[in-house]
């Protein structure tokens, strides 16, 4: 097999695009996706400052890794849900990967702040973790990162990501959701950051092959609480049929994508936002999600 590029000899077989390349023509079409996600969908600007979310898995210190390299002023940020071992080892994999760069990160702690970790959070409050995990993971990046003042939070999720999630909120018809589900959601208040995905041009699998490549430390192990959850069977039967019919989950996604511009053009949903009573920060009710969540959690310690 050789590259399509170069003739030297291919390491990778895309067969969505019909293509198979050799290291260095992957290298630069993984890092040309992204940056044409990043331009086309004017994620952010050469001048603004970016914060990362990291977890310690592949997505997000590829991501990372590819905008430092394009000279990106970043801060990675990382929440320390406190899920015993895995918690740990993740942390020490961001907590390494920055030191061997010199990369800036922050790390928010939620056993040091709350003293207790998700799964003790999600279980005192009777709330499946996962939900519980995305009102925690979604405040505090939006809060960290204006408090550091960028303008912009970069997460890792990628085409699988993306394309699985779109299957699930139709499947369950959920028109909220679908409007939200964009690589850009804009800022609707002086208080909340822009959040971007400049990975959903990208197939997990073409991450994980070029994080190999690039020899990048991550977890390997998913999160323990995912177990059994639904994204990982929408994923799986997309990797059905994906196999079966190379370029569904890219069809799939990007049609979407068209569709939605359209949609959005037509009518722009923004949701009333006030100031949380508790924390200041944007909330569509009194009290925000998360102040209602660590409230409960006092009343329950
Ligand atoms: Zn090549
Ligand atoms: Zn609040």
């Amino acid at each position: 097999m050789r590259c399509r590029k170069c003739s030297a000899k291919a390491i990778i077989r895309l067969p969505r695009h019909n293509t198979a390349f050799c290291p260095a023509c992957f290298s630069e079409y993984v890092t040309d996706q992204i940056e044409r996600a990043i331009k086309s969908d004017r994620m952010f600007g050469r001048d603004e400052g970016v914060a990362v979310a990291v977890s310690g898995g592949k997505d997000s210190l590829v991501l990372w890794e590819i905008l430092s390299r394009l000279g990106y002023r970043t801060l990675g940020l990382h929440i320390d849900l406190g899920i015993g071992e895995y918690s740990e080892r993740s942390r020490k994999k961001v907590e390494a990967f920055a030191a061997g760069r010199g990369l800036p990160f922050v790390v928010h702690s939620l056993r040091e702040e709350h003293g207790a970790g998700l799964s003790e959070i999600a279980e005192g409050l009777r709330r499946p973790p996962c939900s519980a995990c995305g009102v925690v993971k979604r405040y505090n990046m939006n809060a960290i990162a204006f408090q550091h003042g960028m303008p912009v939070v970069a997460t890792g999720h990628n085409l699988d990501d993306e394309a699985a999630r779109l299957l699930g909120n139709v499947l369950h018809w959920q028109e909220d959701y679908l409007d939200k589900q964009s690589p850009v959601l804009p800022n609707s208040h002086p208080k909340l950051v822009r959040k971007v995905k400049p990975l959903y041009r990208l197939a997990e699998r073409e991450i994980a092959a070029w994080a190999v490549l690039q020899k990048i430390d991550y977890i390997v192990d998913e999160c323990p609480n995912s177990q059994g959850s639904k994204m990982l069977l929408y994923k799986d039967a997309l990797n059905r049929l994906e196999a079966a019919s190379p370029g569904t989950k890219h069809q799939f996604y990007f049609q979407f994508l068209d569709r939605q511009k359209t949609r959005a053009q037509a009518a722009p949903a923004e949701p009333d936002l006030r100031e949380c009573a508790s924390c200041g920060q944007p909330s569509t009710a009194e009290v925000c999600g998360y102040c209602k969540l660590v409230g409960t959690l006092k009343v329950l310690q």
